[in-house]
């Protein structure tokens, strides 16, 4: 019987962990299917330039996988049971495994703040970021108002976005402290020379305490009109790993050791948005491409470690800057020292908008290939107790 790999996930972390356990472990003794809920690679770091109007490459997942010995699985993942290891899916179907990859990302986190999920907008998924695109046409001939809230760098991105490809609109975007507070000084005054220059009104230290269908009502009373609000204030994690019994964070990452394996299931790893993994510095990596990266790096050497019975190699964990886009021809890139402050230089204008788009030709490129064209050194894997026992069993 032959060992079975499934992940869950096939954006950042999942395509590259499964294009590269394909490469890594012999076809002979593992079978590896990958499960996602869309046909696509979304390209989720450019979803704001989606909504704003951009056309964005989304390669067929077949395309992907073909020729790797891959099984992909079109279908949504509603629940994970770890004791049974099995994994559950919409259409009541269901798929056993011996090794579980959770990277399933992220999706917008509420906060609990009441109305955002019956009237925000939001753009951590496609089908979300087409919505708020429709309603952006709908309302550019009668100069509507958007507001962005939260100026994290995916607020930042979007108001940016929107107000640049459609400057008919009026884009605020609301910030809780100082606007980039924790970019260096150089990059904050960079940030708002550019909002001032896009026409972004920018609110700072307001705090949102409701959306409406028209308006957002700020604490002190404040209440400001919005055709379209667009909540960017952070991403949490599916509750389906919880549900499962898995050990998790208040936000539903699941926890895992330096290798990524659970620290509750000793079968299931996880890499991306869905880990919460201490990085070198000691602290929590965050949900980044460049984390879903060197998870998704860490969680391969230990399952092929583990399968092959070889030393697990050590991934470095780090996080080493944030590259935000301020619409196609401006951006900042701000380096973060090893307690991930912001260093006092940074980079912004054209030359950083052109760095950005390199980072994004290249995440879109070792995710589309996942195997990344390298020689295939296809391992056997070792006649573990566990092997043994299947063996006989089988
Ligand atoms: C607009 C925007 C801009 C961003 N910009 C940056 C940036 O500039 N730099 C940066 O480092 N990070 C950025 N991020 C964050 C980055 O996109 C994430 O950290 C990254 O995508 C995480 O990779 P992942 O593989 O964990 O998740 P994802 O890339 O989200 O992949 C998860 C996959 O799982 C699938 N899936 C989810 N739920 C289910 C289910 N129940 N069943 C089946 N399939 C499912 C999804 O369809 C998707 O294919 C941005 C995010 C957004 C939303």
């Amino acid at each position: 019987m032959k060992h079975r790999i499934v992940v869950l996930g096939a954006g950042y972390a999942g395509a590259y962990v499964a294009g590269n356990l394909a490469r890594r472990l012999s076809p002979k003794d593992t079978e590896i299917t990958v499960v996602n809920a869309e046909p696509d690679l979304i390209q989720r770091l450019r979803l704001h330039q989606l909504a704003a109007g951009h056309v964005i490459e989304a390669p067929k997942l077949a395309d992907v996988f073909a020729g790797t010995g891959i099984r992909l699985r079109l279908a949504r993942v509603t629940a994970v049971d770890p004791e049974r290891q099995i994994v559950t899916f919409t259409d009541t179907g269901e798929l056993g495994y011996d090794t579980l990859v959770y990277a399933l990302g992220s999706h917008v986190a509420d906060h609990g703040v009441p109305g955002v999920a019956e009237h925000a907008f939001h753009v951590t998924a496609r089908p979300a970021a087409l919505r708020l695109r429709e309603r952006l046409d709908s309302l550019e001939a009668e100069r509507g108002r958007v507001v962005v809230v939260g100026d994290g760098l995916t607020g930042i991105e979007t108001a940016t976005e929107i107000a640049e490809a459609r400057p008919g609109l009026s884009v605020a975007l609301i910030a809780r402290g100082e606007l980039g507070a924790r970019l260096s000084a150089g990059a904050r005054g960079h940030l708002r020379r550019a909002c001032d220059r896009l026409g972004v009104t920018v609110l700072e230290h307001t705090s949102v305490e409701a959306v409406e269908a028209t308006r957002v009502l700020c604490a002190g009373g404040t209440a400001l009109a919005s055709d379209a609000t667009v909540w960017t204030a952070g991403f949490a994690v599916d509750p389906i790993a919880a549900a499962g019994g898995m050990k998790v964070t208040q936000n539903g990452q699941i926890i895992v050791d330096d290798t990524m394996r659970s620290v509750s299931h000793p079968d299931v790893y996880a890499a991306g948005d869905s880990a919460y993994a201490i990085g070198d510095n000691g602290r929590p990596l965050p949900m980044s491409c460049a984390s879903a990266g060197s998870t998704g790096r860490q969680a391969t050497d230990a399952i092929v470690g583990r399968l092959t019975g070889r030393k697990i190699a050590k991934s470095k964990l780090d996080y080493p800057g944030n590259h935000i886009s301020l619409g196609r021809r401006d951006g900042i890139l701000q380096p973060v020292d090893d307690q991930a402050l912001a260093r006092p230089k940074y980079v912004g204008g054209r030359k950083a908008a052109r760095i950005k788009t390199g980072i994004l030709q290249i995440s879109l490129w070792a995710t589309s290939h996942p195997t990344f064209g390298l020689p295939t050194r296809r391992r056997r894997l070792a006649d573990t107790p566990n092997a043994s026992a299947k063996k006989a069993l089988a």
